[in-house]
């Protein structure tokens, strides 16, 4: 009598070596019946915790790997430029301590949630890739204004010709476009779409794109958002306004200014308790658990020493 292994046999050796010269079409009749046979007693409700097993400890061994590896040989770098991303920055004090080489007392961000938000900007990417307007990647600016002793310098995350059928605001074909993207949560994920876009679009991220804007000569760009909870997008359209630019250079005058004196106060409204110092995760489960926080939180809200590894930079008078 057949079996099912000699069913099973044949089969592989017919997908080497093709059908035997006896070929029967009865045989695959044969296979299918002998098949159904053996899945007839397959059960549905098997038990997954006899073969799964949550690996909590492993995982966290791993990401502890990965975060130390990844940490051999970086040092604090002294800052030598205002980055365009930390236009309208909302806390005097961390911009002097970044400038001032501060080693920081916290390690409050993940990196999870910035790889998620690299992976993000590549889906973003692969959008206009596919519609055909995609230019290029990663583009570098340095912008040297006259009021300012450091140069600002930021990295463009996308730049497109556009196309009228699609960019139906701009309504002209080929005008090069800067393009921002940004992940976000969920603000409002239980009260829906629009409670969501209640924060948006945010001020620093405007002033971000209107530093590449101008550092490029172009006159506009997209500033787009990705909920990374679920996945909903929208996007602005940005038209260089050079107030606005004047008010992001006065911005970091300020900044440049604080340089020249000591550590400043913690600045009025800034409480300790929420963003910029501290957020919190909206899960019901970790209610009260930091989700993240400042690298210097510990200095300023417990009263931990810092380091400057660089006290010297920037200081002296303005230009
Ligand atoms: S912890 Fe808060 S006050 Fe202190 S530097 Fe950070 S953001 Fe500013």
């Amino acid at each position: 009598m057949t079996s099912l292994d000699d069913i099973r046999k044949k089969a592989e050796e017919e997908a080497r070596n093709g059908p035997s010269p006896s070929f029967d079409p009865s045989f695959y009749d044969t296979r299918q019946k002998a098949e159904a046979e053996a899945l007839a007693d397959a059960e549905d409700d098997i038990d997954l915790s006899t073969f799964v097993v949550e690996d909590i400890a492993g995982q966290a061994a791993l990401d502890a790997a990965a975060k130390k590896k990844a940490g051999i040989g970086k040092r604090t770098r002294r800052k030598t430029s205002h980055w365009a991303s930390r236009a309208f920055a909302a806390c005097l004090r961390q911009e002097w301590l970044t400038f001032k080489g501060a080693v920081p007392t916290d390690n409050g961000g993940s990196d999870e949630i910035f790889g998620m938000g690299e992976d993000i900007e590549q889906r973003v990417v692969d959008k206009y890739i596919l519609s055909g307007q995609f230019i290029r990647t990663q583009d570098y600016i340095e912008i040297i204004d006259p009021g300012l002793r450091f140069p600002i310098t930021g990295k463009i995350d996308l730049l497109i010709h556009s196309n009228k059928d699609i960019d139906l605001l701009v309504q002209e074909d080929d005008e090069l476009m800067a393009v921002e993207v940004k992940s976000c949560k969920d603000f409002g994920e239980d009260r829906g779409y629009d409670l969501w876009k209640k924060y948006l679009p945010k001020r620093e991220h405007v002033g971000q794109l209107t530093l590449y804007l101008k550092a490029l000569g172009l006159a506009r760009g997209y500033l787009t958002y990705f909920n990374r909870q679920r996945a909903l997008r929208t996007r602005y359209l940005v038209t260089y306004n050079e107030a606005f630019y004047r008010s992001i250079i006065r911005h970091y005058r300020t900044v440049e200014e604080s340089l020249d004196g000591p550590e400043p106060d913690i600045p009025r409204g800034i409480n300790g308790k929420r963003f910029p110092c501290i957020w919190f995760s909206r899960a019901p489960d970790k209610k009260g658990q930091p989700a993240g926080m400042c690298p210097f939180f510990s200095h300023c809200w417990a009263e931990h020493p810092i380091t400057l590894e660089n006290p010297g930079n920037g200081g002296g008078k303005s230009a």
